[in-house]
């Protein structure tokens, strides 16, 4: 059969590189002049750092198979994000963990004295069903360490203050009680040597597969194409007929310094008045390679318009209405899947997006190999 996949990005990659492995033939398109989606990363002109082009990728996660997928086509090297913030004028690190709060309240406590302060003498338990962000964390960890490392950061990042957001963002004690500055959990966690666009190269390296840049994808393109796997935004697919899903977008402005300007990769900024929410600092994410001079990232957050791009789906209330609207238009088309972050209106990491692409790919070889037509959706949105 002849496909064609909207989006060079993980998706769109994973899923035609599945499809071409079965002897099927495909075109990738991508309205950008770069493959790799939102991954991509390139070396700057000015100081050769690999950069993290729209914004810092670290890859983790508890999926083998995807593990193992994704170390078939880059080599993987050891990388453990941690990452500290600013607030009140110190530096402090992140996640909330025991050294934060000894340092934030000026103590030496132990595990277990530390869970008890925070439980029993910090946290409000007179919010006994919180239905906010603020509740939630005014419930888990009380009002100063609130202040201080949730508050400010979440007010820039979303645009709206957090007793307007879910409780359902904070799901658990978003704390630690020993000195694990780790902000992952998860058992695997790495950064590929030469960068993701490398890695989603050797993805798309494939005699059936024919990838075209600075290409827009539009409905007439699906002619002589037997089925569309579309990557793209949901509601860009059908020219926002029903008006546009929400999004934030982010600012990235650049800076270059001479040495090392912060010491990691990730520095965040938890008070409401300095306009960043982060800085990145580019050269840290790869440690097996050295630089004398640095390329730093300032990133601003803000709500996206018409002609940005889009990064956080915000799917509150009002924007999950819409997302059912265009879900039921979705459903009524033929010969088309939406897929990915865009297509579906989620959020999701790296290895989730992998997983569910390897998942779409075989669910849909084997609707072919039992003659049923494909899906709108093998994963829905909602
Ligand atoms: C700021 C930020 C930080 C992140 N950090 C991490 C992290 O640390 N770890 C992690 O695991 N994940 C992270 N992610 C998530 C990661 O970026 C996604 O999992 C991944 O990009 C999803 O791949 P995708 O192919 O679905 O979408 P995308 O990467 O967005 O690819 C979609 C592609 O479709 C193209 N396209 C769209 N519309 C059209 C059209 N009409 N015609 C032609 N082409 C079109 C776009 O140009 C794009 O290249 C982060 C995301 C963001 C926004």
């Amino acid at each position: 059969m002849q496909f064609l996949m909207v989006g060079a990005g993980l998706s769109g990659a994973v899923i035609g590189r599945q499809l071409a492995e079965h002897g099927h033939d495909v075109t990738v398109v991508d309205r950008r002049d770069h493959i790799g989606g939102n991954c991509h990363t390139e070396r700057d002109a000015n100081t050769d750092v690999m950069v993290h082009v729209y914004g810092p990728h670290i890859f983790h996660t508890d999926d083998e198979e995807v593990w193992q997928y994704v170390n078939q086509y880059a080599n993987f090297l050891p990388y453990k994000n941690r990452v500290k913030t600013t607030s009140r004028g110190q530096v402090f690190s992140l996640p909330v963990n025991l050294h934060t709060i000894n340092q934030f309240f000026g103590k030496t406590m132990r595990p277990d004295e530390a869970h008890a302060f925070i439980t029993e003498e910090q946290a409000d338990t007179s919010i006994t069903d919180p239905q906010s962000f603020e509740e939630q964390a005014m419930r888990f960890v009380g009002r100063d360490l609130y202040e201080a490392f949730f508050k400010g950061y979440t007010i820039k990042q979303w645009g709206c203050h957090p007793s307007e957001l879910p409780a359902s963002i904070l799901k658990r004690l978003p704390v630690r009680f020993n000195y694990d500055d780790n902000y992952f959990f998860h058992k695997f966690q790495g950064m590929p040597e030469n960068g993701y666009t490398d890695m989603i190269t050797g993805i798309l390296d494939h005699p059936s597969i024919t990838v075209k840049l600075n290409t827009m994808f539009d409905r007439n393109m699906a002619d002589g194409f037997d089925h569309v796997f579309y990557s793209g935004p949901l509601d860009g697919y059908f020219d926002y007929e029903l008006g546009r899903l929400g999004y934030r977008t982010l600012d990235f402005e650049r800076f270059i310094y001479d040495g090392d300007y912060q010491g990691c990769a990730v520095m965040n900024y938890g008070e409401e008045d300095v306009p960043y929410t982060r800085i990145t600092e580019h050269k840290h994410f790869s440690p097996w390679e050295a630089h004398e001079r640095s390329v730093c990232y300032r990133e601003y957050s803000r709500a996206a318009g018409p002609d940005d791009i889009p990064y956080y789906p915000i799917r509150q209330v009002k924007e999950k209405a819409l997302l059912g609207e265009y879900v039921d238009l979705a459903e009524e088309t033929q010969n088309v899947t939406f897929v990915g972050r865009l297509g579906t209106y989620r959020y999701l990491d790296m290895d989730v997006t992998i997983r569910e692409a390897l998942d779409t790919a075989r669910a849909s070889l084997d609707a072919i190999a039992a003659d049923q037509d494909l899906k709108p959706f093998f994963v829905a949105p909602i």
